[in-house]
């Protein structure tokens, strides 16, 4: 057994640690308060490669794996969330569903410049009456010549707003079985397809950096070539880069929960009360040990199931678990972090209080909390 990451991920850490401590976190504050997207800092992850790990240098990719994209999320999201966010939904989601069930046109013209990251992509599963029930979808989309039709809204899309975003990989209805559940296909809709729209941008409690937005298709038109790998199993294909995009929900909640510990260690050692560090209360220093315990745990869990996803092995229970413990740890973490901080841990310049407001919303994205114990009670029940 080995606990040590490659010298390629050591690489890779080194790379987006010092990236995220001299670039993206002193951005972190103007981000969150102007809700305006870092392009520049974006462009600057293109140019280290980030949106492109785990893909072969052919499609765009720097021909790592999974480990080192998600060393990677860990360090970004340390320094701001909203872009740990970006490499997720852009690379875990978007990507992969294009690297796996693209074909070789497809790949050519769409993962390129999503690898590259000069592009951005969005994926577009939840609706008004569809969250957690994903089968129960309304969408719809009919062929009619060499062209489909797709008729829906989706809701709380991540990064469709981005001014370079160029698709969403939309999920909608195009059958029904004979038990009567519905047939789910994905397509390729680029932005700038007739029929697509961009709804409301929503407020949010945190994430103000990320554009999430509405997304209305109004007899929105894409040639037959968008459908997107087997048109029987578009949920199945979405539900299983979703898996990855669980791994990644952990490893950002790592990241979020390691700046916590660090700024909370900091504040501790500085803060003077009643004559003394108030780390020295031992009410503060459990905390503390209890913060450092909890983030190693959630760290292994992910990188545990990021390296199975590498070995082509299972990992369902792996990546629900990961997602479960760490998004749960990091609101933990954070709140924890706000009382340390005391009445300064509650204003916005300050890091945590940052976190605590953001971190919230990675028990919901991608399957809440709930939903993973739905999946680990289903393997237990199996067992
Ligand atoms: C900031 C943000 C960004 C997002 N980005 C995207 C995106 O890019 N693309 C996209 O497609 N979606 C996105 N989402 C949507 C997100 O994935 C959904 O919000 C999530 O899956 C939950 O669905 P819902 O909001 O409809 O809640 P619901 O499914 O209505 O759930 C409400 C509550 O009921 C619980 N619940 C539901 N069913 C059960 C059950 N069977 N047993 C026990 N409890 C249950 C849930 O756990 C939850 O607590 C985003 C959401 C947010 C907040």
């Amino acid at each position: 057994m080995d606990f040590d990451l490659t010298q390629e991920h050591l690489m890779i850490r080194t790379m987006a640690r010092d990236f995220a401590r001299e670039v993206i976190r002193p951005r972190s504050l103007e981000i969150e308060r102007s809700g305006e997207y870092p392009y520049d800092v974006i462009g600057k992850m293109a140019q280290l490669g980030m949106m492109g790990i785990p893909f072969p240098e052919e499609y765009g990719g720097s021909g790592g794996d999974w480990v080192g994209l998600h060393v990677c999320i860990e360090e970004v999201s340390w320094g701001d969330m909203t872009l740990g966010a970006l490499l997720d939904v852009t690379t875990s989601i978007v990507a992969q569903e294009l690297y796996v069930f693209g074909t070789e046109e497809q790949k050519r013209r769409w993962l390129v410049p999503i690898a590259e990251g000069r592009e951005i992509g969005a994926f577009g599963l939840t609706e008004p009456n569809a969250g957690s029930d994903a089968a129960s979808i309304e969408t719809r989309a009919e062929l009619r010549g060499d062209w489909y039709y797709l008729n829906g809204t989706k809701q709380f899309i991540t990064n469709i707003g981005l001014q370079h975003a160029s698709l969403i990989i939309v999920a909608a209805v195009t059958g029904k079985r004979a038990n009567g559940e519905n047939i789910i296909s994905t397509f390729i809709v680029p932005k700038d397809a007739p029929g697509f729209f961009l709804g409301k941008r929503y407020e949010k409690i945190a994430w103000h950096g990320s554009a999430t937005h509405e997304v209305i298709l109004d007899d929105c038109r894409v040639p037959k070539e968008n459908l997107l790998g087997d048109p029987q199993k578009g949920l199945a294909q979405h539900l299983s880069v979703l898996q990855t995009g669980r791994i990644s929900i952990a490893a950002i909640a790592v990241g979020l929960a390691q700046a916590c510990l660090e700024e909370s260690l900091r504040y501790a050692k500085e803060r003077v009360q009643f004559g003394r560090p108030i780390f020295e209360f031992q009410a503060v220093q459990f905390k503390l040990a209890d913060m450092a315990v909890a983030i190693e745990l959630a760290r292994n869990l992910y990188l545990k199931a990021a390296w199975l996803k590498d070995q082509r092995r299972e990992h369902t229970f792996e990546a629900a678990a990961a997602k479960l413990f760490a998004s749960e740890m990091a609101e933990r973490v954070a709140s924890d972090s706000v009382q340390i901080h005391g009445g300064y841990g509650y204003m916005k310049e300050y890091l945590v209080s940052r976190i605590y407001a953001g971190a919230k919303v990675l028990q919901i994205v991608e399957g809440t909390s709930e939903v993973q114990r739905m999946i680990i009670g289903r393997i237990l029940r199996g067992r």
